[in-house]
């Protein structure tokens, strides 16, 4: 039988409450485990900076943030509590996890990981003094600032083409600038970005620097067709140039890329430690970055879990 020595201690604590991390939740709660959601920042994590997610099974339409209230509802209806506290480091106790945040630890029979992923920087000069004051990276929150005004947009995966078309509603006119000449997004994206009248992309061109004086006035960029360098008037720069693993406070578990590598019952190479959704990798696999691909993972790391928890308390 479970047997709760304190209030902290529960059957399974998941980090992090983005679509793999509430979908773990929803299923622990429904398998009657106890189960706390700890969680650093916002509640639905990336999908509360999407707009639109035209692409998640059985919604035609649905903005992110919707996604995110209705994952949480469906979450709460099983007295999961969620808890906005940082986690800071995990210790691995045999049959006791240790969770360790920023208030103090929790104890966990297992523990799901599904921290997510942060934008990747562009890294060029002027990029982190801007920021804030012209460059962004989520267009959601901070597109609304350059209503009627000229922005840029760097990258040409989803993310890129997605927010540039987005902005286009909200911008005078919005620039994509991509460092080849054809983009990688799904061909839906790219076909409203196309048939947009105030989307321009500038084809295998570069930002070399972010310039201005209190907030950003031009981009210093570079065609790599001639070699020609030239500089582009803004007044923002949206950069969504990929994500990486939102893993740094976990070790032993990653691969090079820092993804938490899992097996195929999602478990990391600590018995009673796994993890779900874009933290993470399967073996070989590649990151998917799909909100249902996340889901799926984030049940299939709580019936692992749950099975885990049955076979070492002997319940
Ligand atoms: P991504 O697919 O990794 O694309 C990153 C883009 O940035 C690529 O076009 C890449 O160029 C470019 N890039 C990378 N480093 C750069 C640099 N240093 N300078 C200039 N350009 C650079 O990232 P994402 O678009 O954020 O998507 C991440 C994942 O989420 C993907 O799996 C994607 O499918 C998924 N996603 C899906 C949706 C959807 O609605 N279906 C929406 C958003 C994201 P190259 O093409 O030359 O490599």
């Amino acid at each position: 039988m479970v047997n709760f020595l304190q209030d902290k201690e529960y059957d399974i604590i998941v980090v992090g409450a983005g679509p793999a991390g509430l979908t773990s939740a929803l299923y622990a709660g429904r398998s009657g485990r106890s189960c706390i959601v700890l969680e650093k920042f916002s509640v639905g994590g990336q999908l509360t900076l999407i707009d639109v997610i035209e692409n998640y099974p059985g919604f035609k339409r649905i903005s992110g943030p919707e996604l995110a209230n209705r994952l949480e509802e469906q979450v709460r209806e099983y007295n999961v509590p969620i808890r906005i506290e940082e986690v800071t480091k995990i210790l691995d106790k045999g049959e006791r996890k240790i969770v360790k945040t920023v208030e103090g630890e929790y104890v966990g029979k297992a523990v799901i990981i599904a921290t997510g992923t942060k934008p990747k920087q562009l890294n060029v000069p002027g990029e982190k003094e801007f920021y804030g004051r012209g460059v962004s990276y989520c267009a959601l929150c901070d597109g609304y600032f350059f209503k009627n005004k000229v922005v840029a947009v760097v990258g040409g995966g989803d993310s890129a083409v997605k927010e540039a078309v987005y902005l286009s509603n909200l911008a005078k006119k919005v620039y994509i600038i991509h460092r080849r000449n054809s983009f990688r997004a799904e061909k839906e994206i790219q076909k409203k970005a196309f048939a947009t009248k105030n989307i321009e992309i500038l084809w295998s061109t570069v930002v070399t620097s972010v310039n201005g004086s209190n907030f950003v006035e031009s981009l210093s960029l570079k065609d790599l067709e001639n070699n020609r360098e030239y500089t582009l008037p803004v007044d923002g720069l949206f950069i969504y140039v990929g994500f990486s693993p939102s893993t740094e406070i976990f070790e032993g578990v990653k691969n090079e890329e820092g993804f938490i590598v899992v097996d195929g019952n999602m478990m990391t190479s600590i018995p009673g430690i796994f993890a779900a959704g874009d933290c993470m990798v399967q073996f070989k696999d590649r990151a998917w970055g799909q909100i249902s691909v996340c889901v799926g993972d984030g049940a299939k790391a709580a019936i692992s879990a749950d099975e885990y928890v049955s076979k070492m308390f002997s319940e």
